[in-house]
């Protein structure tokens, strides 16, 4: 570099300090900023490096003088330092956007509203016990920028969140997943939802014929685009509904699998992850693996043992009869609707909490049918009420876990499940949805 290029890093989370790293290593000068207080094992492992920083403020003569920012997903672009660097034409781009350019492995990227992370755990799985050299990042995981800076993989499986494809315009995915399409975090896309379409649908920009896009053929959303919009891509399509010839298919029972020579099919009942909206995830993840030409025995055996992560249809207990089942990381409608529609059981659900402007009605059928009595987890229960109150004979308010669990508990009887999937955020009660499924876990352990 003739002159030393400065580069502002906004936030000091993972994704932050791995972009610091990152652009140290590349020989820029390095500025990282954050409005709050940085965590001391990120101020440790920026002072480690000699990297500069702040916290509880924005400098803006540091941060307007950068030739370009790497900002964290977390921030928004109404942030007033944002809209600065906007203004002064300082281009602004995501971790994953600048640690691509520096990025010599193949990438697997996942995004979708829900099972992005159950997907992307399942895939990095497969790939793993297949005996790939790969690394995982994104929202999961290490920051992919510290990965590329320190680490030799030959293959990363990265799970991408519509706010880090925001401002992603040259990354390319080898294989790019788009899962589903249902409306979420619409406060950051002005209430519109074809903006959060759009975003979604970056995981396969700058794709070429020798890249793979694989998608829901049943997803409304994503249909809508693919009918308009043609594609670089070879597309490989997923079905719930309706046979494929390149891609994967379910029907009652087995799951199918074709890319180019490839084949491989699966008895669902086998499968580790269960549930509709599971069946998908892992269809998704087949054809990526098959894609990779993965051993059908390894990808079998994989697609079997899998253990997924925490608070997501997570079996909790079974106590006199009654199944726990805590889904705390259910925070949309459309969540719900596939964790009810995996019941095969009367239901005591417990819903609630910050509600996100949830529209209740695609529930309405699948609560009258299997929902015995709603527990109430929120401050504001209003909504949920308002709701059911005509659908379901029993709703009780509840202001904690612990009480959440006893009333649910004893509304149950033998062979219903207490369903914790509550559709909503859970800032009002609880630190985070970590929170909230690990309080409601000890206190099914306590009954
Ligand atoms: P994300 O990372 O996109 O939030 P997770 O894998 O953490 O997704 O799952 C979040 C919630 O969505 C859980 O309640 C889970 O059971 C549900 N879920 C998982 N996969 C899907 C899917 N394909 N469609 C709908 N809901 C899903």
């Amino acid at each position: 570099m003739a002159e030393q290029q400065k580069i502002v890093i906004l936030g000091a989370g993972e994704s932050g300090v791995g972009s610091a790293i990152l652009a140290l290593k590349l020989g820029f000068e390095v500025f990282v900023s954050d409005f709050g207080a940085i965590a001391d094992k990120y101020k440790s492992q920026l002072s480690a490096r000699g990297i500069r920083f702040e916290e509880l403020q924005h400098t803006e003569a540091e941060i307007l003088s950068a030739h370009e920012v790497i900002k964290s997903p977390g921030i928004p672009d109404k942030a007033p330092i944002v809209k600065k660097i906007i203004e002064k034409g300082i281009r602004i781009v995501s971790e994953i956007e600048f640690a691509g350019r520096y990025n010599k492995a193949k990438t697997i990227c996942i995004t979708g509203s829900n099972g992005k992370t159950t997907t992307t755990m399942l895939t990095y799985h497969i790939l793993q016990k297949a005996g790939l050299n790969v690394g995982l990042a994104g929202n999961v995981g290490q920051s992919f920028a510290k990965q590329v800076a320190e680490d030799n993989y030959d293959y990363y499986v990265l799970e991408l969140s519509s706010f880090q494809l925001d401002n992603m315009y040259e990354f390319k995915a080898d294989i790019a997943i788009l899962l589903n399409i249902t409306p979420d975090h619409l406060d950051r896309y002005d209430y519109k939802m074809q903006n959060y379409v759009d975003s979604k649908f970056r995981v396969t920009q700058n794709q070429t014929s020798a890249d793979a896009f694989i998608y829901c053929l049943d997803d409304e959303e994503t249909m809508k685009v693919m009918a308009n919009n043609k594609f670089e891509a070879r597309l490989f399509p997923f079905s719930l509904a309706q046979k494929v010839e390149q891609g994967a298919y379910a029907t009652e029972d087995t799951i199918y699998i074709q890319t180019n020579k490839n084949n491989f099919n699966m008895t669902i009942s086998e499968l580790a992850l269960q549930g509709k909206h599971n069946v998908n995830n892992s269809m998704a993840a087949g054809i990526a693996a098959k894609l990779l030409e993965i051993r059908s025995d390894s990808l079998r055996e994989s697609l079997g043992d899998f253990q997924n992560v925490p608070h997501r249809l997570e079996h909790v207990a079974r106590i006199q009869g009654i199944e726990f089942i805590n889904d705390s990381k259910a925070t949309n409608v459309n969540s719900v609707w596939f964790a009810l529609e995996s019941m095969n059981t009367k239901v005591v659900w417990i819903a609630g909490g910050v509600d996100k402007g949830n529209d209740y009605s695609m529930l309405y059928e699948l609560v009258k049918d299997k929902v015995k009595a709603i527990v109430c987890l929120g401050k504001d229960n209003k909504k949920i009420h308002d709701a059911f109150d005509d659908k379901v004979e029993i709703i009780v308010n509840t202001a904690s876990a612990e009480e959440a669990v006893n009333v649910a508990y004893h509304l149950a009887t033998k062979g219903d499940t207490v369903l914790l999937s509550p559709a909503c955020a859970s800032f009002d009660l609880f630190k985070s949805y970590e929170d909230r499924g690990d309080q409601f876990k000890a206190a099914v352990k306590e009954l």
